[in-house]
């Protein structure tokens, strides 16, 4: 059977609100050991670290308090999971979106729709 070991992640850039999509190879994360996601406008996004093929763990720096949010994940379940939604402890606001990776994009997708609609709402 073929493993896919891609999951993919969903996170805004804190310097321009950009959503960036991105797939993480754990195959290769566990092999290099850390993961640097970059917007395009060289602001890291997210980095993931993993010292084994087991876990990983994720550091987002918020967009809501600006501080690093720490995530662990089980490698196992993030592949075969659906979407985890990775919320700011101090806010709630959901700042990111990790797991199969066509369901993140979907839900990234979504939320982005919503997010539009309410800014279109808030500018009338
Ligand atoms: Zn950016
Ligand atoms: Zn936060």
């Amino acid at each position: 059977m073929l493993f896919d070991t891609n999951i993919g992640a969903a996170v805004r850039c804190t310097n321009c609100g950009k959503l960036i999509m991105n797939e993480i190879s754990l195959f290769n994360l566990s092999r290099s050991g850390m993961y640097e996601v970059k917007c395009s406008c060289d602001r890291t996004v997210m980095t993931v670290k993993s010292s084994n093929c087991k876990s990983f763990r994720i550091y987002i720096p918020c967009i809501v308090c600006e501080k690093d949010h720490l995530y662990m994940f089980d490698s196992r379940q993030a592949l075969t999971q659906k979407v985890k939604i990775l919320s700011c402890p101090a806010s709630q606001m959901d700042i990111a979106f990790v797991g199969n990776k066509t369901l993140v994009e979907e839900v990234a997708q979504k939320h982005e729709r919503d997010l539009q609609e309410l800014i279109n709402v808030l500018e009338i």
